[in-house]
């Protein structure tokens, strides 16, 4: 007759049943640091296709100046000599004088390049987010001014002011790892 199996002790039985449930609590407890890290904190960005630069991102941020700043891509800018982002459409010249110029706190700086293109470089700290450059931009050139979010000042509100303030649904929730936007539309020359 064959040898029936030894009988384990108590203390072998406890030994194993609290080593199954470390195992349980390990992989229980790494469950929970997985779904942690799944659940990635969202924050407020602006949609630049449905902005409609109506000037509230300027004065509805419950920071002053605004955490809307415009940002300008330069892979889409034309470097147009007449930036309508940088100059008024009515205007008694093409000097760079303010009464020629768009935005109300002179934070666009323009620089030549060559004959005949300018480039045009937004002077962060002055901006208030008005969206007046991103407007004149949209309207006569492609639309490389555009508002973003700057995620070195934004406070992450639970509700963003501005983003119930928005007449055009424009405020997003976007992953803390890609927290900007970037415009897909080419350069028409
Ligand atoms: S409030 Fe909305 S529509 Fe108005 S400028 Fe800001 S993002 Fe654009
Ligand atoms: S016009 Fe307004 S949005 Fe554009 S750079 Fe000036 S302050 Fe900023
Ligand atoms: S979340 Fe708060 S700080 Fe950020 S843009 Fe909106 S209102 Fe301003």
């Amino acid at each position: 007759m064959p040898d029936s199996p030894p009988k384990r002790t108590r203390r072998e039985f406890l030994r194993e049943a609290l080593r199954a449930a470390g195992l349980l609590l390990f992989s229980g407890g790494l469950g929970a640091v997985l779904s942690r890290g799944e659940a990635e904190e969202m924050v407020w960005q602006i949609d630049p296709e449905k902005c409609t630069q109506c000037g509230q991102c300027a004065t509805e941020c419950v920071l002053t100046p605004s955490a809307v700043k415009c940002v300008h891509q330069y892979a889409m800018c034309g470097y147009c000599k007449l930036c309508f982002g940088f100059f008024r459409d009515q205007r008694p010249d093409d000097g760079t004088g303010a009464e020629n110029v768009r935005c109300p706190t002179d934070a666009i700086r323009r620089r030549f390049v060559e004959e005949p293109y300018y480039q045009y470089m937004i002077d962060e700290p002055r901006c208030i987010g008005c969206a007046k450059c991103v407007k004149g931009c949209e309207a006569y050139g492609n639309g490389a001014l555009y508002l973003q979010v700057r995620h070195d000042r934004c406070l992450n509100c639970n509700q963003c002011a501005i983003a119930t303030a928005c007449p055009a649904q424009a405020f997003v929730r976007v992953p803390r790892s890609k927290p900007y936007i970037l415009k897909t539309r080419k350069a028409s020359g």
